[in-house]
């Protein structure tokens, strides 16, 4: 299955210049998000993981479930403000511009092997926030993945010390 003839290119959103990837047309085929959901499962069982941690709000629905199909948890990493008991948080550059993401002090266990997961990697910056909070807790980053990766933005080189998976490419 090609899943990037689900992906829609919506240009100049959310400014001008931009040509924003909405995966909603992916998600809503039955079909094609469950085939993206166990292509992420194939690579996070290669990696033998204890936790799948993943970004508001697009990593929750990516992330979630790819951790229901192998039984494990989810942990949420979530704007300030946002977690409900005691969080660590970080600063971090979006690809349209600057905001603090927590995480639950408890969520990660220290020495607990985590799947990072997100819907699309653009600069790199939401993911290397991501984890700075997983590595914070103590917990090893085992594989990171996405459905698409923007390879022009390079994120890549950010995260090279990191293993990466990406189903769709632009
Ligand atoms: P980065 O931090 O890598 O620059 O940006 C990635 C984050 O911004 C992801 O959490 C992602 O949800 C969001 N994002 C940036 N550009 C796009 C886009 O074109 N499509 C989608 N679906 N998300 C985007």
């Amino acid at each position: 299955m090609d899943l990037k003839e689900y992906i829609t290119i919506v240009p100049d959103w959310p400014k001008p210049g931009v040509e924003f990837k909405d995966i909603t047309t992916l998600m809503d085929n039955g079909e094609a998000f469950k085939y993206a959901t166990d292509k992420i499962v194939e690579y996070a069982k290669e990696k033998e993981i204890d936790l799948i941690v993943g970004p508001e709000a697009r990593g929750f629905i990516i992330g979630c479930p790819v951790a229901y199909a192998l039984g494990l948890g989810f942990a949420p990493v979530r704007k300030e403000g946002k977690l409900p008991r005691e969080t660590v948080k970080v600063d971090y550059g979006l690809e349209y511009g600057k905001d603090v993401l927590t995480i639950h002090k408890d969520a990660v266990k220290p020495g607990q092997k985590v799947l990072i997961i997100d819907d699309l990697l653009a600069t790199g910056g939401t993911i290397e926030a991501t984890i700075k909070l997983v590595e914070s807790l103590g917990g090893v980053v085992a594989g990171i993945a996405f459905l698409i990766e923007l390879t022009y933005l390079e994120g890549r080189k950010k995260l090279n010390k990191y293993d990466i998976n990406a189903l769709i490419h632009y």
